[in-house]
């Protein structure tokens, strides 16, 4: 069987996102003949041997690669996308008689605060919605009687990334689905940090939750067993059955990002394609950037194009060079970039030779 891609694109998907090639490789042949088993990973018993072997290297190399082993952090591979942490974590950390803290940046920020609401006081210690999200809120205040704070790291749609975080005594909770494993922070200043796996890690259907055992057991709610992440804890993330696939494929991505270093080393190549491709929205007179220049995303380029009316000839012109994936959220418009971990910087200098082409053309043109 060849199984060989050999019109392989230029995938800028927001997400389900690019995957390293050898991990779709290794994860094809896991499926056909896992460990030489004689059996596909599909139908195997998740409490085998080999499966078991699979999640707990999956739970320590996420804690190994942010650097929180041995530091009172459990990791967890659950269901239910990064939508469902939006609830869980209200139901674990907020008080019955509690509040919450959020910081509203963005579409996946908003879903977030609509969920702890159903729980109890919810304070939006600051928005930047009035500007269509185009920047991260600075200078607010986080209540320190809140039961936490709560954060989005990167804004998937917006294109828009914290740089800083704020210094608070209370626990920081903070959804990373688009940027985790993509730059070096310093991971235990966060109690939970949850990621759905599509953005950076894997396949859809699997749940990063990275979380500091010490702040659980403490809101006083009963909570069901599923949304419990003492529960997840107690059953090394089997309590019922896990996502095998999604699981299998995050730990080879895991494996594959520390054979390149680490988060270290991919951070430098992110920065270096997140350079390019800005140099270039700002360089070209044909493009202009979404988001505030000092909270750029380096996933996630949002940019728009100075005259809508050129849309065609672009749109022509990416698609012929083999890219894929680049039309921009519907509540921004114009393009968006996503470059993830995976992304080959050839990728992103193929679109930057794009947008020189278009230049050249549209301004040879009369509109
Ligand atoms: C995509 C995304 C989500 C939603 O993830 P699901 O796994 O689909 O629930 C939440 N937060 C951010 C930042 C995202 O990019």
């Amino acid at each position: 069987m060849n199984t060989t891609i050999t019109m392989k694109k230029h995938n800028y998907s927001a997400g389900p996102c690019i995957l390293p090639q050898e991990v779709f490789e290794k994860s094809a042949d896991a499926i056909l003949n896992f460990n030489n088993s004689g059996l596909s990973l599909l139908e195997i018993s998740h409490r085998s041997k080999d499966f078991v072997a699979v999640m707990d290297e999956a739970r320590d190399l996420a804690l190994e690669l942010l650097d929180l082993k041995g530091k009172g952090y459990q990791a967890l591979f659950l269901h239910g996308g990064a939508s469902l942490e939006f609830l869980m974590v209200p139901y674990n950390l907020m008080k019955t008689d509690g509040k919450a803290a959020y910081l509203d940046t963005g579409t996946w920020a908003s879903a977030a605060i609509k969920e702890a609401k159903l729980f109890g006081e919810t304070v939006v210690v600051a928005s930047s919605k009035d500007q269509n999200y185009n920047h991260i809120p600075k200078g607010y205040t986080v209540p320190e009687d809140a039961n936490y704070f709560h954060c989005t790291s990167n804004n998937t749609i917006f294109g828009t990334q914290m740089k800083s975080f704020p210094n608070v005594s209370i626990p920081v909770v903070c959804d990373m689905s688009s940027d985790i494993f993509s730059r070096v922070l310093d991971f235990s200043k966060f109690d939970i940090i949850y990621a759905g796996a599509q953005k950076n890690m894997g396949p859809a259907g699997t749940t990063l939750v990275v979380v500091k055992e010490e702040i659980l057991g403490k809101s006083g709610r009963v909570i069901p067993s599923m949304l419990d992440y003492e529960k997840h804890i107690k059953a090394e993330s089997m309590y019922n059955t896990p996502a095998v696939f999604p699981v299998y494929a995050s730990l080879l991505t895991l494996q594959w990002l520390k054979k390149l270093g680490g988060i270290a080393a991919v951070e430098k190549l992110n920065n270096a394609k997140a350079e390019l491709l800005y140099n270039e929205i700002d360089r070209n007179p044909y493009f202009k950037g979404a988001a505030n220049v000092e909270d750029r995303s380096n996933m996630n380029a949002v940019f728009l194009l100075e005259n809508e009316e050129h849309a065609s000839v672009f749109d022509t012109l990416w698609k012929e060079a083999g890219i894929s994936g680049l039309p921009g959220h519907r509540s921004v418009g114009g393009y968006r970039a996503s470059m993830y971990n995976a992304l080959p910087i050839e990728s992103v200098q193929v679109l930057v030779d794009v947008m020189q082409d278009f230049e050249s053309k549209v301004s040879g043109m009369n509109f």
